[in-house]
């Protein structure tokens, strides 16, 4: 391991100055679970490293009539017990709740799980440089391929590990970024970005940035927060505790009456990002719930998937927890409007 220089930061201010210049050699860190692997395993070898963990404005999670904003400092664990997130957002607490193990919720935090890199053995693997590494060839195409993408693979085929960030981008959140060009608000959808924007990279943050917040709206309309909202998140894994999704999905219900306003259905495990289902969502979008058909709609989800030599299972297991959770949300009732 290479020597580096550990500095903690006080404020957002001075945590991007003190990471500006060089990139690739400053780097921030939050809870450390995986940035330290990532060190030990020789994938990375930072020059300086800006410790996040002593900014007070990074931490929290706040409600206000609008909105409730997660600070990046927050941990899974807050996430996964908030009241106020688990009567309001209950696909984001569920999918907090069931990842990793506790003891890296504990540690684990909100910017560092979105921020996470890929859990490709090639890309993870010290010897070899691939894409993501600034190499010239994919490993992945002639070697393993059973926990890499089924969609959205352009030369590097990552499936995106964060379960957080899939039930976000279902909820329509948006993220609050810090950076030598000062902050910045966009929707989370737009934060995630995959190989055919930068292979090196799995979202838009530029060297220095940093994401500071994750907001929550009323979903749907905007206005004052809702008191109960119908949501769910479902993630198949091979084990039963401690992994990664093989495929999971985050949705929720609105209806009008019986006819479905928004049900945004958003996959996780199975592409370089969070992936929208937009063909099960147009399908679903003002249909009455009596006409619609729960196997059809989740056979829209990944109809032009092409898995790779090992991963076919993963389309199976998205249709079918899709599938679960259209079911799951028709039986709980949903929000009406
Ligand atoms: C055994 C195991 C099982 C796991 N299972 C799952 C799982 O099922 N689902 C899942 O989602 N995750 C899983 N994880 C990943 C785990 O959730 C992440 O390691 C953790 O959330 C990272 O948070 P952290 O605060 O420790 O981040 P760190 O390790 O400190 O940072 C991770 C990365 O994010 C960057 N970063 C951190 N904070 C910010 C910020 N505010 N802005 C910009 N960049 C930032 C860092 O530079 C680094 O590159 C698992 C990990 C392990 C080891």
């Amino acid at each position: 391991m290479q020597p580096f220089e550990h500095i903690r930061a006080k404020t957002i201010d001075e945590a991007v100055k003190l990471c500006a210049g060089s990139p690739g050699q400053n780097r921030f860190i939050a809870g450390g679970t995986d940035f330290l692997t990532e060190i030990k395993e020789g994938v990375i070898s930072p020059q300086r490293i800006v410790d996040l963990g002593g900014i007070p404005e990074l931490r929290g999670i706040r409600e206000t009539e609008e909105a409730l904003a997660i600070g990046a400092m927050a941990t899974i664990s807050d996430i996964a017990s908030h009241p106020g997130i688990r009567r309001r957002y209950a696909a984001l607490s569920e999918a907090a709740a069931g990842l990793a193990t506790p003891q890296i919720r504990n540690i684990g935090t909100l910017g560092g799980n979105l921020n996470q890199r890929p859990r490709c053995w090639f890309y993870r693997n010290p010897l070899t440089v691939c894409l993501k590494k600034g190499g010239d060839q994919c490993y992945a195409l002639s070697g393993h391929s059973d926990n890499l993408c089924v969609i959205g693979g352009e030369g590097c085929y990552i499936a995106h590990p964060s379960d957080t960030a899939v039930a976000l981008v279902m909820l329509e959140a948006l993220i609050e970024i810090a950076g030598p060009s000062g902050m910045r608000i966009l929707p989370i959808e737009q934060y995630f970005a995959g190989p055919d924007i930068n292979v090196t990279k799995e979202n838009i943050l530029s060297p220095g940035e940093l994401v500071t917040r994750v907001y929550l709206q009323s979903p749907v309309d905007s206005g004052p927060l809702i008191e109960e909202f119908n949501s769910i998140y479902l993630k198949g894994t091979e084990r039963q505790g401690g992994d990664f999704a093989v495929a999971s999905v985050a949705a929720s219900l609105t209806l009008d009456g019986q006819t479905i306003r928004h049900m945004p259905v958003v996959l996780g495990g199975v592409a370089p990002v969070p992936f929208r289902a937009r063909r099960v969502e147009e399908y679903l979008r003002g249909r009455l719930l009596a006409n619609v058909d729960p196997v059809h709609a989740a056979g829209l989800a990944l109809a032009s998937a092409s898995p790779m030599a090992g991963n076919s299972h993963k389309v199976t297991v998205a249709t079918n927890l899709t599938k679960q959770a259209i079911i799951r949300l028709f039986k709980n009732g949903a929000r009406s409007v």
